[in-house]
């Protein structure tokens, strides 16, 4: 491939994860969180000439085990096919109708679990967004191999590459899907990094929505530092975390950096939030390539979302962010203004494509 071309790592395995509802205010909607948003974005990319569409490999099911717990890989695998043979009508897609509250309601929920995954939905997961599928469990799966075969990219010697993963991850959690997330692709690539010999990686999240599931994985680490930018929990999902009091737990105190931004937040206020959440970066002097959890959430005309940034403002991102000077694997997370999501996503990775120094790829 010509060495001007940015790696594209995409697949059509995410299109099964479809027909998908959500309840969302108290009433039954489709799904923000459709294939046409991936679709999209791969055809608004190709169409520049500047990427390269390359099929993930398969990395197999250790790297999500180094970051969710067996269980939980478990549950994902096989709660469809255990609902189907259980009579479940495969024309509806499952949601839980139950939470298990772990820790919360002692003595009303004992962690006891019934045998029969799909009774098991509310025990793993923590929302009414992450419906489930005949094609979910594939499509996640995909969707980690893309993020590590984005890192393996970057390790070969590309400045950016960018996973176009779909269903996204870093609302999910240790041993919790949700906010349309089922494996956390960000964090499995950082541990991934780790394993591979990096002594300290950052991570940057400027999806509209707190990365509540990469915080709690690795909130006691301080070899991961979370950096994130989103809309204030204190109006909207995730409701529970976000807060810029939340720092992380001890060794990891300090490497959780959350950065609140009130309704309405501009181009130019946002800017001003991201250069604190670069100044953290560059602190921390990573060893290894920024981990990027981007969604496009933040635009002004997103359905789900109360930022106003405009599609000129993702170059600035961009750019902003091109100054780190480190490598870059850039994972797709959230963004719903479909008609939109092209040229954001270009914009966007066009300015970060911009030739920079090889800061950070020096990992033993
Ligand atoms: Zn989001």
């Amino acid at each position: 491939m010509p060495t001007n071309q940015t790696p594209l790592i995409a697949s059509d395995a995410h299109l099964a994860h479809a027909g998908l509802i959500e309840l969302l205010a108290g009433q039954e909607v489709p799904c923000f969180e459709s294939p046409q948003r991936a679709t999209v974005i791969r055809d608004a990319l190709l169409a520049t000439g500047d990427y390269a569409l390359e099929a993930p490999e398969d990395h197999g099911p250790d790297p999500i085990a180094a970051v969710h717990e067996l269980e939980l890989l478990d549950f994902v695998e096989h709660v469809w096919t255990d609902a189907v043979a259980h009579g479940w009508d495969a024309a509806r897609p499952l949601l839980p109708d139950t939470f298990l509250l772990r820790g919360y309601a002692a003595g009303m929920t004992l962690d006891q679990l019934p045998a029969k995954r799909h009774l098991r939905l509310g025990a793993y997961c923590f929302d009414t967004a992450t419906p489930i599928v005949a094609g979910t469990a594939s499509a996640a799966r995909a969707s980690v191999d893309i993020a590590l075969t984005a890192a393996d990219r970057v390790l070969d010697g590309a400045q950016l590459a960018y996973g176009l993963c779909r269903p996204p991850g870093h609302h999910a959690g240790r041993n919790l899907i949700g906010g349309y997330c089922f494996f956390n692709n960000a964090a499995i690539v950082a541990e991934s990094l780790v394993a591979r010999g990096a002594a300290r990686v950052a991570i940057l999240d400027v999806d509209f929505h707190h990365g509540n599931g990469t915080q709690q994985i690795f909130w006691r680490r301080s070899d991961v530092l979370y950096v994130s930018l989103h809309g204030d929990p204190g109006g909207i999902y995730p409701y529970y975390s976000g807060y810029a009091t939340e720092r992380g737990a001890d060794s990891g105190e300090g490497a959780t950096v959350n950065l609140p931004l009130p309704a309405g937040t501009d181009g130019d206020a946002y800017l001003s939030s991201l250069g604190e959440a670069l100044e953290a970066i560059a602190a921390f002097d990573a060893d290894a390539p920024l981990v990027l959890s981007l969604g496009f959430d933040t635009y002004h005309a997103d359905p789900i979302c109360n930022l106003a940034l405009q599609t000129d403002d993702y170059a600035r991102i961009g750019s902003a962010i091109a100054t780190l000077g480190m490598p870059v694997v850039a994972l797709q997370e959230g963004g719903y203004a479909v008609d939109a999501l092209g040229a954001n996503a270009a914009a966007f990775l066009d300015a970060l494509r911009a030739p920079r120094s090889a800061r950070g790829q020096d990992m033993p």
